[in-house]
């Protein structure tokens, strides 16, 4: 064995002890049974929930969405941008819309500034443990990732490539190395004509129920066509954000 491997079974054993201690008796199966399989085995419980959303982006996203739903948007909320930051208000439309961010509907400690609802132990979205909401935690593992997605799908091109056969959305041809993540219904179209459309049901456009793989020849053609409707449709409006 060389010493890098050496080096690699020593830390995967310290890894393993440190995770085997702090280890709760109820622990997720298939997160520890994908943690015991990885090259470097995380060396904590919460280490191997994050490396098990950060593995399964469109899980994370479906997730992030159906949590969404439980409790809806805040009363009164409506989608806004806005420059001031310390509201918390998006300044751009490509920012996915997250009620729970914004200082005014925050829900404090212990709730998931993405999706609204409670984060339990390791960041969590269920109370496995009956432990009750993590008071230290505003994010859910899951909703860290999705978060991460809908702002930059480009980063999963693989795993979406993947989804589609590696066929382009548009044409049905194979997908060339040069191939982009597009939204179907583009985000300026969202925020000019889908802007009242109930939260979270918004989110779908950031999500990849709106995520395509196209071929960059067919995405330069669909962009140009995009941009002619724009001019078309909203003559007036500056250059956008
Ligand atoms: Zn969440």
């Amino acid at each position: 064995m060389t010493s890098w491997e050496d080096e690699k079974d020593r830390r995967n054993r310290q890894a393993l002890t440190r995770l085997t201690k702090s280890l709760p008796s109820i622990f997720p199966p298939f997160v520890l049974a994908r943690a015991l399989g990885r090259p470097f085995i995380p060396p904590t419980p919460r280490l191997a929930i994050d490396s098990y959303w950060r593995a399964h982006p469109i899980r994370s996203d479906r997730l992030a969405r159906a949590l969404a739903t439980r409790g809806g948007a805040p009363n009164g909320w409506t989608w806004q941008l806005g420059s001031n930051r310390r509201a918390g208000l998006p300044t751009t439309f490509r920012t996915p819309p997250a009620p729970y961010r914004e200082r005014a509907y925050t829900r404090g400690a212990g709730f998931c500034c993405v999706c609204g609802q409670p984060v339990y132990r390791f960041g969590w979205h269920v109370d496995l443990w009956n432990a009750g909401a993590n008071k230290n935690a505003n994010w859910h593992c899951a909703c860290v990732i999705a978060w991460e997605f809908w702002n930059a799908p480009s980063g999963e091109a693989l795993l979406l490539r993947r989804l589609q056969a590696r066929r382009c959305a548009q044409t049905g041809r194979r997908l060339w190395k040069s191939a982009e993540v597009d939204h179907r219904i583009p985000l300026f179209r969202v925020w000019k004509e889908y802007r009242d459309t109930p939260w979270p049901k918004l989110l779908d456009f950031w999500g990849s129920p709106n995520l395509q793989v196209i071929n960059r020849d067919a995405h330069v053609a669909k962009s140009a066509l995009e941009a002619r409707d724009r001019r078309a449709t909203y003559p007036l409006e500056t250059e956008l954000t």
